[in-house]
């Protein structure tokens, strides 16, 4: 089936065209700066060919029509007509407890993922916009909504809950979701298939570390545990999140510095991680050239990044009663030799040795990166969320047609 999979955010949609029936990405790209003078398409064709445009547009509804114009594009396009889309796979962050799986979207859904903005307003509302555009630009198209939350629905209560007055549990469903769920179950069903073992038994840490970071323990099969919370702000050291910090630390700064909520979900959110530790960028390429060029606190960021995701590491070993396999995926994970080798140094003591060739060779492709003797095997799998997003697309689509 030929998918669209859109992932919506606040100024920019991202797109894939998949063809589900090879697993090929027909096209990808995005449109940045929606609503802002100077927005840009991109277009990126599987056969290497790859353009750039400026427009003017003012909402997501316009974006929607602008990427399917160029899919369509005599020069620029891969199909024909946007007839040839089958459905649409989105991408949407919080499924709160309602939603465990993906789902086709009607009017209900749409609802209920209305309902899940409380718990993520950073993302849910413009997942729903995308929603909204597709249903004005491609009516009556078949369209799927796929939760970054719903691998981690297996998550046991004793992982989940947090040690706050169990009533805020009940009242507002405030309790761990995790996120990244996609590329946490692709990396890891991949990771079972490359080490050969028996999924009932084995226990798998995948660690997702793009621009927003998590680490998720897999065992037999289910998501036990998961470093993102509530929301994406929870857990390891991120781009410009900060992850894990003591809460009383906001309180604290917003008396001192006298700061709004939206400043301080700001300073959070924005203003931290990498960026905050760093001063100068939350892109790990540029604090690795600057720690080269001698730089104490790019150092010193990479530093508190790799501590943090080791201690994460030891913590889910414990947490599972053993560790088999350890993946990187996502633009760090899949790309820095560096961060990998930093964050498992010292982790022999439970049989996690990494072959520093293989580490060093290993960029942007799969890899087995652990020595022969290592007892656990650590590899690197570039994460495919948008094929997850399309396969799942097609499987409810198909399975709706049944009904
Ligand atoms: P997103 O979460 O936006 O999808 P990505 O998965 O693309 O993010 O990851 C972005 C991060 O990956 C950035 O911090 C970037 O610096 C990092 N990255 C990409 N290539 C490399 C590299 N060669 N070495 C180190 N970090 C890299």
């Amino acid at each position: 089936m030929l998918i669209l999979v859109i992932n919506c955010g606040s100024s920019s949609v991202k797109y894939q065209l998949v063809q589900t029936d090879t697993g090929e990405a027909l096209a990808r790209g995005s449109v940045e700066r929606i609503g802002m003078s100077g927005a840009v398409i991109s277009v990126f064709r599987h056969d290497g060919y790859e353009a750039k445009f400026g427009a003017e547009i003012l909402d997501h509804i316009m974006a929607i029509e602008q990427i399917l114009s160029y899919l369509v594009h005599p020069k620029h396009g891969v199909i024909k007509d946007k007839s040839e889309i089958e459905a649409v796979g989105h991408r949407v962050v919080h499924g709160g407890q309602k939603f465990t799986s993906s789902v086709l979207i009607d009017e209900e859904v749409i609802a209920n993922i209305r309902q899940c903005i409380e718990l993520a307003p950073l993302h849910n509302p413009h997942n729903i916009r995308g929603i909204n555009a597709v249903l004005r630009n491609l009516p009556g198209l078949p369209q799927v909504a796929v939760f970054d939350t719903a691998f981690h629905s297996t998550l046991p209560k004793r992982a989940f809950l947090y040690p706050l007055p169990y009533v805020l549990y009940r009242r507002y469903e405030i309790r761990r979701y995790g996120f990244h769920g996609t590329s946490h179950y692709f990396v890891y069903n991949r990771a079972i298939e490359l080490c050969g073992g028996d999924k009932n038994k084995t226990k798998v840490i995948t660690a997702h570390l793009g621009n927003g970071c998590s680490i998720t323990a897999v065992d037999g099969g289910k998501s036990v545990d998961t470093s993102m919370g509530l929301t994406p702000l929870e857990g390891l050291v991120m781009g410009t999140r900060c992850g894990d910090i003591d809460p009383s630390i906001i309180l604290h700064v917003m008396g001192r510095e006298e700061l709004s909520l939206a400043e301080a979900t700001a300073l959070l959110n924005k203003h931290s991680g990498l960026w905050g530790l760093s001063g100068t960028s939350s892109d790990m390429r540029d604090l690795i050239e600057e720690s080269k060029n001698g730089d104490k606190r790019a150092q010193m960021a990479i530093d508190v990044y790799c501590y943090r995701l080791k201690k994460y590491i030891g913590a889910y070993a414990a947490a599972m009663g053993g560790l088999d396999a350890l993946v990187f995926t996502a633009g760090v994970g899949e790309n820095s030799p560096l961060v990998r080798a930093k964050t498992c140094e010292g982790l022999e003591f439970f049989g996690l040795e990494i072959d520093k060739k293989a580490n060093k060779a290993t960029v942007g492709m799969e890899g087995l990166i652990s020595k022969k003797s290592s007892r656990v095997k650590v590899y690197t799998i570039p994460t495919k969320e948008e094929l997850v997003i399309a396969i799942d697309t097609a499987r409810i689509v198909k399975e709706s047609r049944k009904k």
